[in-house]
């Protein structure tokens, strides 16, 4: 569970994952959002911008001139809007269990009691800081290395992703993520990630720019206001202490580049392993305190961090480890303790890093909080109010329609010799697909919740995730299981399970709409679903096969033919400069740039099969293949503030959305349909466009 940072990633989720707790805005909004007349909303258009210059603004530029981002929100567009929906309807779901009778124990009662904890500020304020108190003395009593890696291998999570909806990184010394074994997926294996920082990537402690050294600043008196408000002897010196040893940890880390690098990450360790390559730390102590002692075997995602972190656990003052402990002990579950901290985070995670002025309202952070921690027994009332099985019906007779134009790109591809491509089909028919919500829900009942203990309750949590996950070594692996709530507007590729799951979520208006004109449900979800079916072929998803074992299932001339297709297209983003000293990093967003060209293509094949030949009627004037295109760029409509998105390019894999809707500029058909003419911005000749699929 994310608790006070702001920032996390996604790499193959269509979206950046919005944080947990933070996260929240303007519930009218987004129900006037839901309600808005169906078909193509000119009001948001800017029809005095040429399609073929710049088609975000086209398609959204009177919208960005007028919307204003809510002051407790770092970005504001559809997404969000359909993100506050779904907070209110979760809302008030769990106030309406709070008037029924549940028995204790049950779920309704745990989720109506974890709810009304978080909710209860007048006990955690009367509390204050003595949840922490047996915590921090046991770190004052850390007084050799051996204790220190106990210690340590307490703090472990399951927090990391590193391929589905990717989170990499954590504030604990490691992260750990519990998943399919990539050369032998009938197993799982724990694999390791790199971690102990507290901003969102080493370029915050490494990088050399005016925006980074104010972050700098503003983390050290960030570290000496948290330690001081705990009560922190000479807190001056001792967040000099804690930043120090911050940044040797993230001079010894990888970068974004390299951490989605999957032959970089997928290093096999044997337990002596880390004692041979990783000296330094105690790792029968800090395994056995994870749950991890009887593990023979690990995936070592960072080795150099893993080498450098251990080498800092045998080095480093044992006083500067006690100051980060004691730091990193009050930030981990900040947003359960009082008022006073909970701002402190806020401003500097909020509205230092992503530039947000104003806290989101409690409420709002109380349903994260319950989401984060009881999200599938929340998610079983979403879908029985909001996703009825018509919906999942008509999304799942969507899905059918993208595979099946998918599969027919993949007979059309004059590139892809038969091998290969009898390989790709074997691997999209094994896909297994997830409609609105999975097929088991997991099962909360050793989660203990105590009304009137928000902290307990959190820290209980996090550690039953870490129980449900450590129970998955040795057991078979099980494809169905899902790594989003059915109540996330977000949808994702799961490369190693060879799964997608689609939550109810996403499935409603303006993405889609039972309702509405298919063109523009096409364009919307359409390129959603086809962006998410793409993932399984892009740079990262294309090296696993149809089972989700990494190997190479290509010939060698049609892998040579992708490489240097993913080639032009990082070209191609690299050219983007949002900001005269920040570019786009086509490497880094390459996998998301290459599923939504394929998505795009997919979902616009689809969409002129689902015609029969025939052309739909005009909407204000536009075709139906105008309006599939507009469909597509007002999905990415959105605006976000300047450090957020600063952020974005630094530490996550999807182009901010402006960029995104530029990615009908490698699409023949949008040429035709706006007439686009060398000359204008976004015109390529058609052997620059890179469709791939
Ligand atoms: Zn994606």
């Amino acid at each position: 569970m994310r608790t006070t940072r702001a920032g996390t990633t996604s790499s193959r989720a269509v979206v950046r994952l919005a944080a947990a707790v933070l996260a929240g805005s303007l519930a009218a909004a987004a129900v006037a959002a839901a309600d808005a007349p169906i078909g193509v909303k000119v009001a948001n258009m800017d029809i005095s911008v040429r399609p073929g210059d710049d088609f975000f603004d086209y398609v959204n530029g009177t919208w960005l001139k007028n919307a204003e981002i809510p002051a407790d929100r770092s970005r504001w567009g559809v997404f969000n809007e359909l993100v506050e929906l779904n907070r209110q309807r979760t809302a008030d779901l769990i106030k309406e269990l709070a008037t029924q009778p549940a028995q204790p124990g049950s779920e309704s009662r745990k989720i109506a009691d974890y709810y009304a904890s978080f909710l209860d500020e007048a006990a955690i304020e009367q509390r204050g800081y003595a949840p922490l108190h047996a915590d921090l003395a046991a770190i004052d009593a850390i007084h050799d290395r051996t204790q220190l890696a106990h210690w340590l291998g307490g703090t472990l999570r399951a927090d990391c992703d590193v391929l589905n909806s990717t989170q990499l990184e954590t504030a604990n010394i490691l992260g750990l993520w519990v998943a399919q074994d990539l050369d032998n997926p009938q197993r799982y294996l724990p694999f390791l990630l790199q971690g102990g920082l507290s901003m969102p990537d080493r370029d915050y402690y490494l990088a050399k720019s005016p925006q980074m050294d104010e972050a700098r600043a503003k983390f050290q008196a960030h570290i000496e206001a948290v330690l001081k408000l705990a009560g922190t002897p000479d807190a001056h010196a001792a967040a000099a202490r804690v930043y120090a040893l911050e940044m040797r940890i993230a001079a010894v880390h990888a970068t974004r580049t390299e951490t989605v690098d999957v032959a970089k990450g997928d290093n096999h360790w044997r337990r002596a392993d880390f004692d041979s390559r990783a000296p330094g730390l105690d790792w029968s102590k800090f395994l056995s305190a994870a749950g991890l002692g009887a593990q023979q075997e690990f995936v070592v995602w960072h080795p150099g961090a893993v080498t450098g972190i251990a080498a800092l656990v045998g080095k480093a003052p044992l006083d500067d480890w006690r100051s980060y402990l004691r730091f990193h002990a009050i930030e981990h579950l900040g947003a359960f303790l009082p008022k006073a901290l909970v701002d402190e985070d806020f401003r500097f995670y909020g509205t230092a890093l992503e530039g947000t002025p104003e806290l989101s309202a409690r409420w709002k952070r109380a349903v994260g909080a319950t989401n984060g921690a009881l999200g599938d027994a929340v998610g079983k009332l979403y879908v029985a109010r909001y996703f009825p099985p018509e919906a999942k019906a008509q999304a799942t007779a969507l899905v059918d329609a993208l595979f099946k134009a998918f599969a027919q790109r993949l007979d059309r591809l004059e590139w892809m010799s038969p091998a290969t491509r009898a390989q790709a089909h074997a691997k999209l028919a094994a896909l297994k697909v997830g409609v609105g919500y999975p097929d088991h829900w997991i099962d909360y009942s050793a989660l203990h919740i105590v009304r009137g203990d928000a902290y307990g309750n959190a820290d209980r949590s996090e550690r039953f995730d870490l129980a449900r996950n450590l129970a998955k070594l040795g057991k078979p692996v099980d494809r169905s299981e899902w790594v989003l709530t059915p109540q996330t507007v977000n949808a994702v590729n799961l490369p190693a399970m060879n799964a997608l799951n689609f939550p109810a979520g996403i499935l409603q208006p303006p993405l889609f709409d039972p309702k509405g004109p298919p063109a523009l449900n096409f364009g919307a979800i359409g390129a959603v679903i086809g962006h998410e079916i793409s993932h399984s072929f892009d740079d990262q998803g294309a090296l696993f096969d149809a089972e989700g074992r990494f190997r190479n299932w290509w010939t060698a001339a049609d892998m040579a033919h992708f490489q240097e297709a993913g080639k032009r297209l990082v070209a191609q983003y690299d050219a983007y400069r949002p900001f005269p000293d920040l570019a786009i990093n086509g490497q880094l967003t390459l996998s998301e740039n290459i599923a939504d060209v394929g998505g795009l293509a997919a979902a616009h094949d689809a969409y002129r099969l689902s015609l029969g030949g025939t052309e739909p009627p005009l909407d204000h004037g536009f075709t139906g293949d105008q309006q599939f295109f507009i469909g597509f760029a007002s999905a990415w409509r959105a605006k976000m503030r300047e450090p957020a998105e600063r952020q974005q390019i630094i530490t996550d894999g999807h182009t901010p959305e402006k960029y995104r809707a530029a990615t009908v500029r490698n699409i023949d058909a949008w040429y035709q349909a706006f007439d686009v003419k060398p000359g204008e911005k976004l015109y390529l000749p058609p052997d620059a466009r890179v469709p791939i699929w």
